[in-house]
């Protein structure tokens, strides 16, 4: 340890007085006393006590390669000592260079640009912005409103938490107004009696009637998620991404694939959208598994359709966006190692390997009488709780419940009311899978 160590004690005490957490209940922010996370390997972390739990939700879905990877440590510590920082201001910096042009080969299309952020908000903000850019250089100002769903989660900067569905109701920071949310996508919200394949096209028909209503020469964009994750693990039904993206397509209406979640392996693929939904986004966003969560990076990535119209608007403007470490040469060393040791190790085809074992163990909690749907993909899955008659999602404390018992037994989840959701570091194995589900089956007996 080195000298002046501060005692656990003290360190619980600073916390409280003088953190401000992300996300804290403004009522009891100074009663609140946060798990302090001490160590970590592989699956696992260990909480102040020295109890070994399995990350269910690893991390913020971002740790991909796991933890205490030596290699990618390695990789951070020489570009730190060669090179902790490159001003992007005028230069560029190898790392950054290197990585740019593996995420375009990456990436579906032509999308070969790639703007480097600090993380997932700054990446759609990113996104959104070009969308603004885009239009006012085209001399269309008015084309400005952002097409966005209920439920969708899209990070924490003035314009990412304007266009997130989520928990609008329960704060009182400011938002852009001109955003148009869609109606949730979720099938199992859908009425008694309908299919999935009528809910499909009843969601497609809230664009069509959102586009038709506010004029498509109002709309600049439409951004989502191909899974919406945050909001509990939603996956849309079948074609609905396709059909989504012919429609933005159609009224000239850029579309923004927010894959900060389900990018960099989550779902056996660099990236989901076209491997998995067929689609070619004008936007991709990206983050988290980027780095497997070991240094804090995010890109958005632009097509060349975008790039040339830019080009072609024709007058001295410039790209107004980026940042102190926009390209940072420690975390693009990062992501670069990272990629690396994916490829080396054949993460995608593990993940694409285990998932159905996954999805197998995830479709038995189904059963259970307290359990109302499970689902997921790849290595996401969501766990929700049959609600009363009467009982609002929010009032819900399931999640909570759940991940308390599951705790206790070794299991971290993360809870969103009446859902627990999961999504484990992408190396883990199936006999991990099996601990994971036979803690959660039996969490649900105890919650029950
Ligand atoms: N977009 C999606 C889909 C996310 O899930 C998140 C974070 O959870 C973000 C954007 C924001 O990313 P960050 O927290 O890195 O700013």
């Amino acid at each position: 340890a080195r000298p002046n160590t501060p005692a656990p004690e003290d360190l619980t005490t600073w916390d409280r007085d003088h953190h401000l957490h992300p996300w804290a209940a403004v009522d009891h922010w100074r009663e609140t006393e946060y798990e302090r996370i001490e160590q970590a390997e592989g699956i696992h972390v260990w909480n102040a006590e020295g109890r070994r739990l399995i990350d269910g939700p690893g991390g913020m879905w971002c740790v991909q390669i796991g933890y205490g990877n030596r290699e990618i440590a390695e990789a951070i510590a020489e570009q730190a000592v060669r090179m902790p920082y490159a001003s992007p201001w005028s230069g560029t910096n190898a790392p950054a260079a290197e990585l740019a042009h593996r995420i375009a080969e990456m990436a579906p299309g032509d999308l070969n640009t790639v703007h480097f952020t600090t993380g997932g908000s700054t990446a759609v903000d990113t996104a959104l912005r070009t969308a603004q850019f885009l239009n006012n250089q085209l001399g269309r100002p008015e084309k400005k409103i952002i097409l966005a769903r209920e439920k969708g989660y899209h990070g924490s900067t003035y314009l990412a938490a304007s266009v997130t569905g989520k928990e609008r109701f329960r704060t009182r920071f400011d938002r852009d107004a001109r955003v148009h949310f869609l109606p949730d996508v979720n099938p199992y919200r859908r009425p008694e009696g309908m299919s999935v394949e009528d809910w499909c096209d009843a969601k497609v028909a809230d664009l069509e009637n959102a586009i038709a209503e506010i004029g498509p020469e109002r709309i600049g964009a439409f951004i989502a998620e191909p899974i919406l994750c945050s909001g509990g693990v939603i996956v849309p039904p079948e074609g609905y991404h396709r059909r989504t993206l012919e429609i933005c397509r159609r009224h000239d209406i850029l579309y923004i694939s927010d894959e900060v979640v389900t990018g960099f392996g989550r779902l056996g693929h660099w990236f989901a959208s076209e491997e998995v939904f067929g689609i070619k986004p004008d936007i991709i966003t990206c983050a988290k598994g980027l780095t497997s969560g070991y240094q804090p990076l995010g890109a958005c990535i632009l097509s060349d359709e975008i790039m040339d119209r830019l080009a072609a608007a024709g007058d001295s403007s410039v790209f107004y966006n980026g940042y102190t470490y926009s390209g940072h040469p420690v975390a693009c060393a990062a992501a670069l190692k990272n990629i690396e040791i994916m490829e080396r190790d054949r993460i995608l085809e593990h993940v694409r390997e285990v998932s159905p074992h996954f999805h197998a163990r995830l479709a038995e909690l189904a059963d259970h009488p307290i359990v109302g749907d499970v689902r997921g993909m790849g290595l996401l899955g969501c766990v929700e709780a049959r609600l009363g008659a009467g009982t609002l999602e929010e009032d819900s404390r399931f999640g909570e419940e759940l991940d308390a018992v599951c705790e206790e037994m070794g299991l971290i989840l993360r809870p969103i009311f009446n859902m627990a959701v999961f999504s484990p570091p992408l190396i883990i194995s199936k006999a991990q899978i099996d601990e994971m589900f036979d803690i959660l089956a039996r969490g649900l007996d105890r919650v029950a």
